[in-house]
């Protein structure tokens, strides 16, 4: 499918998008042996819903334990089977290091933090975004980290930039989180039980996922991956109404779904959800952000997340998201003046 194709299915109306999603859905029903709906917050709560209301009545199953608290109680009323990560967050953040920034530029800085690697050409285009001879000798600014983020975090490859001042973070950066706690163990299940999966994916998300929709299409049967994600061509509107339209139940954190007075839908508390100790997208997300919700819902949790959920392995000191938004320059210690009941937040 090209971009174009994609832009028309999403500006199809909703009824036919709806009627479209029924076909995908039924069509990999009836191409493979087995399925299963792989479920985490409100998109796939309502795929799950959706698929049962059409008659796919499959497994469903989540890595229930990484999400908030009123969506696992969700996922036990839907009688959603429980796998476990392989990594626990914990583990994630030690190990691996801090999902921060976004999942394209945490790679990249996990490339840096890295002394004396190999990979020379793809540093010099990741902190220059010149190519080199295998890039033809291109100049790519999608490839290149922002200056701003080079000075944090490529000090150890100071000579390829330097009029720049560049300093190491004195915390790991990752972007495998999802791989260890999630891909990896449904994919597991997924062997285990020779089953293939549906995912509440859309390419209105952006990002990685969408160049994978665009480039694959709902339903797809390939060598080492089939899937199937019927939302594909949907937005932000569609999911929600779909959502009223199934009755799917709507966890509390999300709030609950409303109608603007100019016919708007939207959640009144978050409209996305991830892990509690996600950081991704953390440094354009306006305060309160999701580190003050979870302040204001669970403030153990918070004070875990914010000063100890890590250890610096060389000082065996505690530290946690505190020291990384610091560093960051992301506000977090201080209250939000804000009315955090009112807010809608980003994640
Ligand atoms: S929600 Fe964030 S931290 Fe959790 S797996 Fe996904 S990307 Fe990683």
């Amino acid at each position: 499918m090209t971009r174009q194709e994609m832009q028309q299915l999403q500006a199809l109306p909703y009824d036919l998008k709806v009627r479209r999603a029924e076909q995908r859905a039924k069509e990999f029903y009836n191409t493979v042996d087995n399925c299963h709906v792989s479920v985490g917050g409100l998109d796939s709560i309502t795929l799950l819903c959706f698929l049962r209301q059409i008659g796919i009545d499959v497994p469903a199953i989540s890595v229930s334990s990484l999400e908030d608290r009123s969506i696992m109680k969700i996922h036990k009323d839907l009688g959603v089977i429980n796998i476990n990560p392989i990594k626990s967050k914990k583990q994630v953040i030690n190990e691996l290091g801090f999902p921060v920034i976004s999942k394209g530029k945490a790679k990249k800085i996990s490339i840096l933090q890295q002394p004396d690697s190999e990979k020379q050409t793809f540093i010099h285009a990741i902190m220059t975004g010149d190519m080199g001879e295998q890039g033809h000798w291109q100049h790519s600014d999608k490839i290149k980290l922002p200056d701003k983020w080079l000075e944090l975090f490529a000090g150890n490859y100071q000579e390829h930039r330097p009029d720049l001042k560049c300093k190491c973070a004195p915390f790991p950066v990752s972007a495998d989180c999802c791989y260890w706690m999630k891909e990896l163990p449904c994919d597991r299940w997924a062997k285990e039980h020779n089953s293939f999966p549906y995912l509440g994916l859309m390419a209105s998300e952006g990002g990685q996922r969408e160049m994978g929709l665009i480039k694959n299409g709902c339903n797809y049967y390939g060598k080492t991956v089939t899937r199937s994600a019927p939302f594909a061509p949907f937005m932000r509107q569609d999911i929600l109404q779909l959502a009223l339209d199934v009755g799917a139940p709507v966890p509390e954190i999300y709030g609950e779904i409303v109608r603007d007075p100019d016919g708007t839908l939207r959640t009144t508390k978050a409209q996305r959800t991830g892990c509690q100790m996600c950081g991704f997208g953390i440094h354009i997300e306006e305060r309160p952000h999701r580190f003050d919700r979870l302040r204001e819902r669970n403030p153990k949790e918070w004070e875990f997340w914010m000063y100890r959920c890590a250890t610096d392995p060389e000082t065996g000191e505690k530290y946690g998201w505190g020291q990384v938004l610091d560093y960051i320059g992301v506000g977090w210690e201080n209250m939000p003046d804000t009315d955090l009941a009112g807010q809608i937040s980003l994640f």
